[in-house]
């Protein structure tokens, strides 16, 4: 009988998107997998899909199941709230345990034989004991924060939580020496009541007694943080990039946007600007985008707009309806045409594109994008490395920076946008200067190729990432898939 692993994201797109194309590799190979959406999200991509689509195609070994978050439908998600981050810890996670107590009742077919969770979601691992399943977690970012995390206490006895102003971070193992301004922005803000320092915090137990830890990362990009990760946790497995492997296979494959996305669970409808990338010459545009969650101020926005305008160049431009915060903080569905400032539209339209949400890897992956100018979220990052797009970073939070720091520093596939004061806006003219530069600079370009072909290496026959996944899928493969007998009242 085949294995069944139960998946559960936490309930956004940057964690949503890693893991269902893990289920499509699982899957491949004969795996079944029960994916748990919230129902909230699972409304919004039926919306998206315009009620099409594959989540209920009893053919795919993929079957999707609804929990609750108890939030009402128009509670805004997006924001960093408390009020979300608590509704996830309690009533999300008391859904998710009566799911698998209906499956373990109900003696599904085939048997559930183990959860993979997002570490970002703690309570996975209890619910994972209660019910006497292995237990996978999912670590969503890079796993050079891991590290940064994993010595939360040294940075603590140096003094750098929040950091001090001046001096490197040249004392944790497996990193390079790292500005202040590059570490995660709750360590940053040294308040460790932050809802987010919280949930990053909490996971960490999990970690020690998962029965795998598995990354979207490459081990060749990550390789001394992957040590020094893999020496505390011997059960660390970087089996990045999760993105289809049809992006490997070379040109021509991609043509048609309804075969290449077809299991896409986006959280809102993907425009088909293909057509218009087409008609621009190769390399000619910048892509424009900061990832699902990231709210920018009105005035920033209108900079990005002066500064596209200024630089000249052709843009893809990615606004989402809640990308611009109000003034106080919170999500407002914007008709942009409202913000932008006078003359933009008339001024750019031969060359710039909006939308309000691509299909990003098929953006990323198309000859014309020259250049990513992104929030620097990780998916967005290894999309952008996967796909060989050098990237301009401009964080917005959480692990951002760090981010930056890897893509700018590291590997030297990227540019930096940042101000010298935490609250500045950046200008137009800055950002022209920046844009122009990305799709103007050579050598980057050569570099991020390379880095391309790094990962072709790591997921093909024999590469890093492609071992790692075979043991996983081994693993998996192994586990007992006798019926559990347990009663809602034996084990609670
Ligand atoms: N994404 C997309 N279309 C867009 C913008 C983003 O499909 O217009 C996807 C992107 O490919 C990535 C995810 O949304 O997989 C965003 O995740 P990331 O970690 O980059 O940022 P987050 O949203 O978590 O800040």
């Amino acid at each position: 009988m085949a294995p069944h692993a139960v998946i559960i994201p936490y309930p956004v797109q940057g964690h949503i998107n890693p893991l269902i194309r893990l289920s499509e590799k699982l899957a491949s190979h004969g795996i079944i997998i029960t994916f748990v959406n919230t129902d909230f999200n699972h409304c919004k991509m039926m919306k998206a899909r315009n009620r099409h689509g594959i989540l209920q195609d009893p053919s795919f070994n993929i079957r999707f199941v609804q929990v609750t978050d108890g939030l009402p439908f128009d509670f805004k998600r997006t924001a960093v709230s408390v009020e979300f981050f608590n509704a996830l810890m309690t009533t999300m996670r008391a859904s998710a345990e009566d799911l698998l107590d209906k499956l373990l009742i109900q003696s599904c077919e085939p048997p559930v034989s183990c959860v993979i969770g997002s570490s970002f979601l703690p309570w996975t691992i209890d619910i994972a004991k209660k019910f006497e399943l292995p237990f996978v977690a999912f670590w969503s970012q890079a796993v050079s924060v891991q590290v940064i995390y994993r010595h939360l206490s040294m940075i603590i006895d140096n003094g750098d939580f929040p950091p001090k102003k001046q001096g490197m971070i040249d004392y944790i193992p497996g990193l390079p020496p790292m500005h202040p301004q590059d570490l995660p922005s709750d360590i940053q803000s040294g308040d460790p009541s932050n809802p987010v320092h919280q949930v990053i915090v909490q996971q960490l137990p999990a970690l020690e007694e998962a029965a795998w830890i598995i990354s979207n990362t490459v081990y060749e990009l990550e390789r001394q943080a992957s040590n020094v990760t893999k020496e505390k946790s011997p059960v660390f497995l970087s089996i990045g990039p999760l993105i289809p492997s049809i992006y490997f296979e070379g040109e021509g494959k991609l043509e048609d946007f309804s075969i290449a996305s077809p299991r896409s669970l986006s959280l809102w409808a993907e425009s088909n600007c293909l057509p218009w990338l087409d008609s621009r010459p190769e390399r000619s545009v910048c892509y424009v985008s900061f990832g699902s969650l990231a709210q920018i101020s009105r005035v920033q926005v209108q900079e990005i707009a002066r500064g596209l305008m200024e630089s000249e160049q052709a843009f893809l431009w990615v606004i989402r309806p809640d990308l611009v915060s109000s003034e106080a903080g919170k999500t407002t569905s914007i008709d942009y045409i409202d913000i932008l400032p006078g003359g933009f539209l008339e001024k750019t339209k031969d060359r710039g594109l909006l939308v309000p949400w691509s299909p990003q890897l098929l953006v990323l992956s198309h000859p014309s994008v020259g250049g990513f100018f992104t929030h620097g979220g990780w998916n967005s990052t290894v999309e952008s490395l996967s796909l060989g797009v050098p990237m301009l970073v401009f964080p917005q939070g959480i692990e951002q920076s760090t981010n930056r720091m890897l893509v700018v520093n590291q590997w030297k596939i990227g540019l930096r946008l940042d101000s010298c004061r935490d609250d500045a806006v950046i200008e137009g003219a800055e950002i022209a200067k920046c844009v122009k530069a990305l799709l103007k600079d050579e050598e980057m370009r050569k570099r991020s190729n390379q880095v391309r072909d790094t990962i072709m290496k790591a997921v093909g026959e024999g590469g890093s990432s492609w071992k790692n996944m075979n043991d996983f899928v081994d693993y998996l493969m192994s586990l007992p898939t006798k019926k559990m007998h347990l009663s809602r009242g034996s084990k609670r």
